[in-house]
């Protein structure tokens, strides 16, 4: 059962719009975030101007896409879409950037996996609203400026510590998302039940967004695939039975934690009796990204009390050893 981004299917990502929020006050939780986002759209639409370009910061699946999206329609502008990794070559950038009316949204999802010739090239764009083009081949080939019409660059990343200082300097608006509480995300699942008109009884709800690890994109997908045991072994009504036994069968562990989370638990216990050990170290054992340990894995583990940083590394948790069965607890000096 894996739920990262790149490997939904079509079927997934269709489901995933379908229960998009089209507007700020859809959206549920990132209060402070949201609060700002509707005082600076509504300031720039008041003035005729595009919004700031605005960098949003978080952990896949937490809704910096969907942020996006709102923004545009809040702005009434149109919306554009693309990614990091697709745009190979600073033609493909200049493309979408000609086509845009004046201040449409442009998204660039992981945006820190840019190339750096399109990310140089981008700096123009976002700085003067004007880039470079090459017209012509060979002896005659030159390049000429071409003016763009004023827009917004809404950048999202998983990766913050990726993102170059002449990049991150672009960006007026910066906005961190954290991770949902389960009281928010069972607010989401409620919708998301009445979008698609199945009943979920109170007690499921709470179960799966126990489960849902702090994501939006994760609780939804679980209710997904509950509804079809809700269909299949139930009345179409997700229960508190009906959400336990289809739960279980997917692996979701009572926690929420995934396979990697849990590799990171198990390898601080079992390899480092418990830490302290730095995230390299962790990383290495785990055949992990460091960068992608410290700002995509560990934050939950911290917020949920598995981890603990100290100032010589990261020690597992009492929690972390009751959860994973392991009753040696050295009682360690936190
Ligand atoms: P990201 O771009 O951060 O990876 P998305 O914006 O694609 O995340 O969100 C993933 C899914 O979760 C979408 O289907 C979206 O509808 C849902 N979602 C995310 N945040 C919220 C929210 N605050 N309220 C309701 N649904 C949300």
């Amino acid at each position: 059962f894996d739920i990262r981004e790149e490997t939904l299917s079509t079927a997934e990502k269709e489901f995933e719009n379908a229960l998009r929020p089209l507007r700020f006050k859809d959206f549920n939780g990132q209060k402070n975030v949201v609060e700002n986002l509707e005082i600076f759209v509504e300031a720039a639409k008041y003035r005729g101007e595009p919004l700031d370009h605005t960098l949003l910061y978080g952990p896949p699946g937490l809704g910096k896409t969907t942020l996006s999206n709102i923004i545009a329609n809040e702005l009434g502008v149109g919306f554009k879409i693309t990614s990091g990794p697709v745009l190979d070559k600073p033609g493909d950038l200049a493309g979408i950037l000609t086509s845009l009316e004046p201040n449409d949204v442009l998204f660039i999802d992981e945006i820190h996996r840019l190339s750096p010739v399109v990310e140089e090239y981008l700096y123009s764009a976002m700085e003067d609203y004007r880039i470079d083009i090459m017209i012509d081949k060979g002896p005659s080939a030159r390049s000429i400026q071409l003016d763009l019409n004023p827009f917004t660059l809404v950048g999202a990343t998983t990766r913050s510590g990726m993102l170059t200082a002449p990049l991150r300097a672009r960006f007026g608006i910066n906005m961190h998302l954290e991770y949902y509480d389960p009281e928010t995300l069972k607010r989401i699942i409620r919708r998301s039940a009445m979008l698609l008109k199945v009943p979920v009884e109170e007690d499921a709800a709470i179960e799966i967004s126990r489960r849902s690890r702090g994501t939006p994109r994760i609780a939804n997908a679980l209710l997904r695939r509950v509804r079809d045991f809700a269909q299949v072994k139930g009345n179409g009504t997700i229960t508190n039975e009906i959400a336990h036994i289809g739960l279980q069968s997917l692996n979701i562990d009572q926690y929420g934690l995934d396979e990697i989370d849990n590799k990171i638990l198990l390898t601080i216990i079992d390899k480092f009796r418990g830490g302290p050990v730095g995230v390299s170290t962790i990383a290495t054992a785990i055949g992990e990204d460091a960068g992608t340990v410290e700002e995509v894995y560990e934050p939950f583990l911290i917020m949920e009390g598995f981890i603990k940083r100290t100032p010589r590394g990261r020690m597992a948790t009492p929690l972390a050893y009751e959860h994973l069965g392991r009753n040696s607890y050295a009682g360690n000096v936190m």
